[in-house]
C-alpha cells in the first residue's frame, strides 16, 4: 500500500518543506486550517500515535522539538500555536503516516471541532 507522506519524504511526490534533518520532515498542508498549517512528521513510517513503540521515544521528543522549531520560524510561538495529532478514524486521522499538525496564527477556539 503507497503512503502519501513516505512518497513527500522520499521526494516522488512534490511538497512545500520547510524543514528536514536525519529523523523529521516538516512541509506545509495543502489543505491549510489557520495560516500557519505545518505538517511534522517521522522519516519512519509509523501508521498511527497507538503504533508508538518504546524504541520510538526519542523520535516522538524529536518531533515535538522540530515543531518548536517551526512555531519559532513561522513567528508563532510567542503568540500561541495548537499541536493535534489525530488517531484513527473517529478522530478524523486521513493519513495513517502518524503526525503533529502545527496550527497557529489565528486564535483557536477551544472546544476544537
Ligand atoms: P489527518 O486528518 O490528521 O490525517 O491529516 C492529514 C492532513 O494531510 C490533512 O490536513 C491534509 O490536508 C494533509 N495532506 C494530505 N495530502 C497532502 C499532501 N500531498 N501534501 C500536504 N498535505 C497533505
Ligand atoms: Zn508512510
Amino acid at each position: 500500500m503507497g503512503c502519501v507522506f513516505c512518497d513527500i519524504i522520499s521526494k516522488e511526490i512534490p511538497a512545500r518543506i520547510i524543514y528536514e534533518d536525519e529523523f523529521a520532515v516538516a512541509f506545509d498542508d495543502v489543505n491549510p486550517q489557520a495560516p500557519v498549517h505545518v505538517l511534522v512528521v517521522p522519516r519512519k513510517h509509523i501508521a498511527t500515535s497507538f503504533d508508538i513503540k518504546e524504541e520510538d521515544d526519542a523520535l516522538m521528543g524529536h518531533l515535538l522539538q522540530v515543531a518548536n522549531k517551526v512555531s519559532k520560524d513561522k513567528d508563532i510561538a510567542e503568540r500561541g500555536f495548537r499541536l493535534v495529532m489525530n488517531c484513527n478514524r473517529e478522530a478524523g486521522q486521513t493519513i495513517f503516516h502518524l503526525h503533529l499538525h502545527v496550527l497557529g496564527g489565528r486564535l483557536m477556539h477551544w472546544p476544537p471541532g
